[in-house]
């Protein structure tokens, strides 16, 4: 008996672990919300079982509530950390703990119910409202504690085991779930004096649940084409300050992709979004263009005026970039005072208008402090006459850039070489 009870154990882990890490892995595709609904309505499984279901295996009496559920729900958000960040997974532990709060409030409610017999005779049964009191309230802290601790110590044991990702998932499951078991029991010690062995029994299942789990991690990063996840470089203390909501407010805009000067969005968000808006417009065979806008004499501006007033200026630049683009165009930062300006379902001829718009807009409205004029240099390159590839686009872009400083600046180079007049593309060959 307590050999089937252990392979249907084996079995329940298997399917929660390969669920759950099929809606994480197509979380583009299917939005982390299937992701993170699926985890609060196994987190309601958990808390369900482990209030009324116990089972008897080999080395104990055990929940599979606890052991299965419990565990694999603190592994999800591990790894939901490890493909995401702390931004995004301290929205479930925060989800989790003020649902559970609340959850414990209204049951006190509900017990208050007069509650009509069900249907067939069967009895009312409030065992499971009859849990949720202080208990659970402990349970929910620790289960804040761990969410957050399995996360620290899994970067903490990095520096200790860098590149060896399913030891340091195994470990710092194993040794969150021991906290976990010796805080509950603790608990249940004192107010229900249970006896050591339940403490023995739940503590394995959980470090047998963790063991499969990793088992299965390590399965799933052989399969998964991105062989190395995401390493982080910060410091503990940042990462605990993102994972309970006390990052800054730069660090904050930082993460959102947004460049803290100008407020267009950063480098790094280029590169996330333009490969696909890239991809998008080719696909539905539109053309692609991409323009970099560099600030001229630039230095200068710092030189004479000092890096504060250059600041001031580049925001200018950026504002009048994004008052001259449309909605679906992308602006970003792309380094000090250049610019990227993605430009989706637009031809090459669109995008040399556009740009050269917004030199003359720049040319004639943004002035230095003694009144000259601030120009811009701008290279344009377009998909897929020039490239089916982002990087190549960009490449074209910036070589034609150059081009545009050695030929004077303050003008606009395309596929043809230097934009002319308005509307045309002409001239020398490229
Ligand atoms: P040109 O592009 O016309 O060849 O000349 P440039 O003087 O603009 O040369 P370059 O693009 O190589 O130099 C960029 C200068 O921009 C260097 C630096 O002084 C200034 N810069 C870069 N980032 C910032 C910034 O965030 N704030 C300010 N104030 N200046 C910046
Ligand atoms: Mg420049
Ligand atoms: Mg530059």
């Amino acid at each position: 008996m307590q050999t089937y009870n252990l392979a249907l154990f084996l079995c329940e882990a298997v399917i929660y672990f390969a669920v759950m890490t099929t809606f994480l892995h197509f979380r583009r595709q299917l939005g982390l919300g299937v992701f993170l609904a699926a985890l609060g309505v196994m987190h309601f499984m958990e808390t369900y079982l482990a209030a009324v279901f116990y089972i008897e295996l080999p080395f104990g009496t055990v929940s599979p509530g606890s052991s299965v559920f419990f565990a694999g729900k603190l592994m999800m958000i591990l790894l939901l950390y490890l493909k995401e960040d702390a931004a995004i997974v301290r929205q479930p532990i925060y989800g989790l703990f003020l649902g559970n709060l609340v959850t414990v409030g209204i049951a006190q409610f509900l017990r208050l119910h007069e509650s009509v017999a069900l249907p067939g005779g069967r009895p009312v049964d409030i065992g499971f409202l009859n849990e949720m009191g202080w208990l659970m309230v402990w349970g929910t802290a620790l289960l804040y504690v761990d969410a957050i601790g399995i996360i620290l110590l899994y970067e903490r044991l990095g520096r200790i085991l860098p590149g060896n990702l399913v030891l340091r998932f195994a470990l710092s499951g194993a040794a969150l779930l021991t906290f976990d078991q010796i805080g509950f029991y603790a608990a249940l010690n004192i107010l229900f004096d249970a006896p050591v062995s339940v403490f023995f029994g739940g503590w394995i299942a959980k470090l047998l649940a963790v063991a499969l789990y990793s088992l299965l991690f390590g399965v799933y990063q052989r399969v998964e084409h991105t062989p190395q996840l995401r390493r982080s470089r910060r410091g503990i203390t940042d990462i605990f300050n993102d994972l309970t909501f006390r990052e800054r407010y730069q660090a904050l805009l930082a993460k959102s992709g947004v460049d803290v000067l100008t407020g267009v969005f950063d480098r790094r968000r280029l590169e996330e979004d333009a490969p696909r808006l890239m991809r998008d417009c080719l696909e539905r065979g539109r053309s692609f263009s991409l323009a970099i806008i560099d600030a001229d004499h630039f230095k200068e501006v710092n030189d004479l005026f000092g890096h504060l007033k250059g600041d001031e200026v580049l925001k200018e630049v950026a504002a009048r970039l994004r008052a001259g683009s449309r909605p679906s165009d992308h602006l970003s930062r792309f380094g000090g005072e250049e610019f990227v300006l993605i430009l989706p379902d637009t031809g090459h001829d669109g995008a040399l208008r556009l740009a050269e718009r917004l030199r003359n807009d720049i040319g004639s409205s943004v002035i230095r402090p003694d009144g000259q004029r601030v120009t811009v240099s701008i290279g344009v390159a377009t998909a897929p006459e020039d490239g089916r590839v982002f990087d190549a686009l960009l490449g074209f872009a910036d070589e034609r850039l150059y081009r545009a400083k050695k030929d004077g600046r303050d003008n606009v180079h395309g596929r043809l070489g230097r934009l002319v007049s308005p509307g045309t593309a002409a001239g020398m060959a490229d």
